[in-house]
């Protein structure tokens, strides 16, 4: 790994404004239209069986769609605790599902990313470091657009640090395409 040994690393912290929207026709509004996530499920008994899907509104005219987390689930499966936080809308579950791409792709939808703050220290180019990004959630994001809005660097700049081999990700991605993951560490040489 061409980690700068011995060093801890600094960390940035991904920070969503917002969950990601939808981008689909709104039958009202008669156009595409952005749906935000409502933080509400609604849970719906089917004999006995239940169907919970979260709840999005269009931010024009709140028209809603409902993204499906769950279709025909015996109520056991999901276990009592579970069911009781759909029940009380729990916001940090309603974030989750909001925060959870792969499930607004399996419901056909169009998704919109959020904006992002990155909190942490601001690093020199001058001198060697390795630097953990990392997220709360992990949603589909550039590294290089990570990279290249903290370390305040153009497109053509970011280009030469590459070639030049002075930044390299822990597992030898390439930086110009991949997305972050779980445990994204970047290292930075001179
Ligand atoms: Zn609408």
């Amino acid at each position: 790994m061409p980690l700068n040994e011995g060093s801890e690393p600094v960390i940035w912290d991904i920070q969503y404004g917002s969950p990601p929207t939808v981008l689909r026709h709104c039958k009202k509004c008669g156009r595409k239209s952005e749906y935000v996530s409502s933080g509400e499920f609604r849970v719906n008994a089917q004999q006995k069986n239940l169907d919970i899907w979260l709840i999005y509104k269009c931010s024009h005219c709140n028209t809603t769609w409902n993204s499906t987390i769950y279709s025909r689930v015996p109520p056991q499966r999901l276990g009592v605790a579970l069911l009781e936080r759909f029940h009380r809308n729990d916001e940090d579950l309603a974030m989750q599902y909001a925060m959870y791409i792969p499930l607004l792709q399996r419901n056909g939808a169009e998704t919109i990313l959020p904006d992002y703050q990155i909190i942490g220290e601001d690093v020199s180019l001058e001198k060697a470091v390795t630097i953990k990004i990392q997220s709360k959630y992990l949603l589909p994001l550039k590294i290089s657009s990570v990279l290249r809005r903290k370390l305040g660097v153009s497109q053509r700049e970011f280009d030469e640090l590459l070639s030049n081999s002075r930044i390299k990700s822990n597992t030898e991605q390439d930086l110009r395409k991949c997305k972050l993951s779980a445990d994204t560490l970047i290292a930075i040489s001179q």
